[in-house]
């Protein structure tokens, strides 16, 4: 592919992850009966059937539920749910890690169907942004800034374009371009749900420490 010469020096992501650390509230929320359990299933969004998740690599990871989140809504939904049962949560995009980094006995949440492009737009701060949900594809990101009025491109990133926005964040992905930086130094925003099922914002500007840490984050921040 011929990349036209402007190029998205930044990426505004919205990263949507989370991961519940366990709390005394959650360990008395583990004797809820399990009456109460089902009930919340019904009333949160529920998980698919499926047992078990491979990797690229071959890991199979057989969490108690997998959960593949449609919108913002599901995704909190399953955070709470895990505050209530006193689990923890792995996210994964394409599967395509080498590590075991998504490993987990208790909740696996594929963000495969949170997927899209919301904007393109130059800001003052920051010149060309795009953002997007978590898992979209890089080849989803890559025909967006195609499109735009002047075509735009990133500097580098992975060969297979199939990857999640927030898998090749979480570990820092990188292309074939010497010296270009990584897939998580182009962010300049992004939003997580946390642990008390509540959108977080992180950036620079509001906190630089916190915001490196949540940035190549290995899927544990
Ligand atoms: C054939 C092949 C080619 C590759 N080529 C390259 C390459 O050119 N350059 C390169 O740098 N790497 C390369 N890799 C490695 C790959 O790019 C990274 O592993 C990348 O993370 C894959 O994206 P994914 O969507 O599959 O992420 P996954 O493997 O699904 O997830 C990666 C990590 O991100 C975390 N994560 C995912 N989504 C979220 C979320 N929403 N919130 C919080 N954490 C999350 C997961 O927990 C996990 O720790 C390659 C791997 C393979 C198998």
């Amino acid at each position: 592919m011929t990349y036209p010469n402007r190029t998205v020096t930044l990426i505004l992501v919205l990263l949507i992850a989370s991961i519940f650390f366990e709390t005394y509230e959650s360990r008395v929320h583990k004797s809820i009966k399990r009456n109460e359990l089902i009930e919340n299933f019904k009333r949160l969004f529920a998980p698919t059937s499926e047992k078990s998740f491979t990797t690229w690599f071959g890991n199979v990871i057989t969490p108690q539920y997998i959960f593949r989140p449609n919108s913002l809504d599901d995704l909190k939904d399953i955070v709470k749910n895990a505050k209530i049962n006193g689990k923890k949560i792995r996210c994964a995009g394409r599967g395509h890690s080498w590590t075991s980094l998504s490993n987990t006995k208790d909740y696996l949440v594929i963000v495969n169907n949170l997927s899209n492009v919301t904007e393109v737009t130059k800001t003052d701060t920051y010149g060309w942004t795009i953002t997007a949900l978590a898992g979209t594809q890089i080849k989803t990101m890559e025909q967006a800034l195609l499109k735009n009025n002047p075509p735009l491109a990133f500097k580098t990133m992975p060969a297979p374009d199939f990857f999640s926005a927030s898998g090749i964040i979480a570990v820092a992905a990188h292309g074939g371009v010497t010296a270009a930086p990584s897939a998580s130094d182009l962010v300049v925003k992004l939003q997580m749900v946390s642990g008390d099922g509540e959108l977080q914002e992180f950036s620079n500007e509001k906190d630089p420490v916190e915001f490196n840490a949540a940035k190549l984050n290995l899927g544990e921040f």
